[in-house]
């Protein structure tokens, strides 16, 4: 399990991913639509409040039946500042300062690394 997190980590990086548009919601998530490696559009959710950990989310096949970071949330995490060893481990859970540390970043991930 841990070997595939890294794996999706790994293709965040190399993989033609990008997001276009951030939204955020009046209770805190950050709504990235996205554009996956193949030209398909994905929609990544990532909650402010930390306790929502578990929560966020993202439209592709690989998030529907398995709860971790997709690549495309690797890629957004990653974009926000995230450690590349915390979402390589799969049971890393960030405080709340990190999750507002790392959200005051969000305009960083729009556009082309
Ligand atoms: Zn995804």
């Amino acid at each position: 399990m841990e070997r595939w997190q890294k794996e999706r980590v790994l293709r965040s990086k190399e993989q033609q991913i990008s997001c276009h548009r951030i939204q955020s919601t009046e209770d805190g998530c950050f709504i990235f639509s996205m554009t996956g490696s193949t030209g398909e559009p994905y929609t990544v959710e990532i909650y402010e409040d930390a306790d929502m950990w578990e929560l966020n989310s993202c439209s592709c096949e690989d998030c529907t039946f398995r709860p971790f970071l997709c690549k495309h949330q690797c890629y957004c995490l990653r974009m926000l500042g995230m450690e590349e060893s915390a979402l390589e481990n799969v049971f890393y859970q960030p405080d709340q300062l990190e999750m507002y540390e790392l959200l005051s970043n969000a305009p960083n991930v729009v556009g082309d690394r």
